[in-house]
């Protein structure tokens, strides 16, 4: 038997790994940080017999809810992604499995590799409708990426778009993907009509460092970067810091900022009641906003998800209330589960990379519905 982590978005420490009826893993810190909860590794064991996979860590990983219902993905061919048996008694994750070939992946959720991000990131800009901004270097020497898409005007709405700053969302990037097919498609009526007076600018990773070192949440000197809006530096947060900057020069009349939620079952958004200048047409656009998805989508829903901040509550570190309070503008945070969305489960894969690109495109249209009136 032999287990490796030694590769992009890796994570595992191997504890004990001479008995495959009782493997021994745990998983690693973020550097220089506390948070842990991404897992990536990969097994070579014995044909036909049945893997047991402990990770005693589990228990005091940075979302310990996040391990009930909860069920490991598992790949052989590295593009589906299913489901395998896991269980967790409050301290330990179980993950079980019998091998079907020789070596097999095991993941948090379905991984976005940093070559696919790359290919993302190079298969837009083969677009005429796209400009490729490198914003700055990253701390691990990596570039930061920006889409923009559609010719910038001064009279032309501007939405932002930013994925990932925690770098385990896998799923979030999954969904940008999705998203960028849409807009990047001459067919697509919405993107067309949509393009016409609006210009998109879409960060695919806010945090490619996390992601390559098999981060749940930081960067490469361990800050969260969803803490760093108010004033990042430099130093701790070179990737908000730039994508800031780009901010201020385009303006911006609605942010999206997309994640992935270790706990609850379901997609939701969370809206930026919270900050001083949240008002009424703030309301009523998110309002038509949600129900536009609510219309086109089982996948989404307003039932569950975060508490809503009371006015002038809002933590105005984290990027969609500091984006909405400096640009006077629409903002959400989207949230997609790890597990499973509970209205419409599905055993074999669960909560997906095909179901997120799926959001992303929808959400296309409800951005189509709020886009004429974002500066009224
Ligand atoms: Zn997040």
């Amino acid at each position: 038997m032999f287990i490796t982590a030694q590769f992009d978005s890796g994570n595992i420490e191997v504890i004990d790994a001479t008995n495959e009826n009782a493997i021994e893993l745990k998983i690693r810190k973020d550097h220089q940080s506390d948070f842990y909860q991404w897992f990536h590794f990969k097994l070579y064991g014995e044909l036909g017999a049945e893997h047991v996979m402990q990770i005693t860590n589990a228990g005091e990983s940075a979302y310990p809810d996040g391990w009930k219902d909860y069920s490991a993905v598992a790949s052989y061919d590295r593009e589906t992604w299913f489901r395998v048996p896991t269980s967790f008694d409050g301290k330990t994750l179980t993950i079980r499995h019998t091998l079907e070939q020789e070596s097999v992946y095991f993941a948090y959720f379905t991984p976005y590799s940093y070559e696919r991000h790359q290919d993302l990131v190079q298969s837009a800009q083969q677009s005429s409708l796209v400009e490729h901004v490198w914003l700055g270097p990253t701390l691990d020497g990596r570039d930061m990426n920006l889409l923009v898409i559609g010719e910038p005007a001064d009279n032309k709405r501007k939405v932002w778009i930013t994925a990932r700053q925690h770098p385990g969302e896998s799923m979030a990037e999954w969904f940008i993907e999705g998203l960028l097919g849409r807009l990047l498609d001459d067919e697509d009526g919405a993107a067309r009509k949509l393009l016409q007076d609006t210009v998109f600018y879409v960060v695919p990773n806010m945090n490619p460092d996390g992601s390559v070192r098999g981060h749940l949440r930081t960067n490469a000197v361990g800050t969260n970067l969803n803490r760093e809006w108010h004033e990042p530096s430099l130093q701790r947060s070179p990737e908000v810091y730039y994508v800031l900057q780009a901010m201020q020069e385009s303006g911006v009349d609605l942010y999206l900022d997309i994640h992935g939620d270790e706990n609850l079952p379901y997609n939701f958004l969370a809206g930026c009641e919270g900050v001083p200048c949240y008002k009424d047409s703030h309301a009523k656009l998110a309002q038509r906003f949600k129900d536009t998805l609510l219309a086109i989508t089982p996948e989404f829903q307003v039932a569950h998800g975060y508490d809503v901040d009371a006015p002038g509550e809002a933590n105005l570190t984290v990027a969609s209330n500091a984006v909405a309070e400096r640009f006077k503008c629409l903002a959400f945070t989207l949230e997609m589960p790890f597990k499973d969305n509970a209205n419409l489960p599905d055993e074999d894969f669960g909560w997906s990379a095909n179901r997120s690109a799926q959001l992303g495109a929808d959400v296309l249209s409800a951005v189509y519905a709020v886009a004429k009136n974002l500066r009224d």
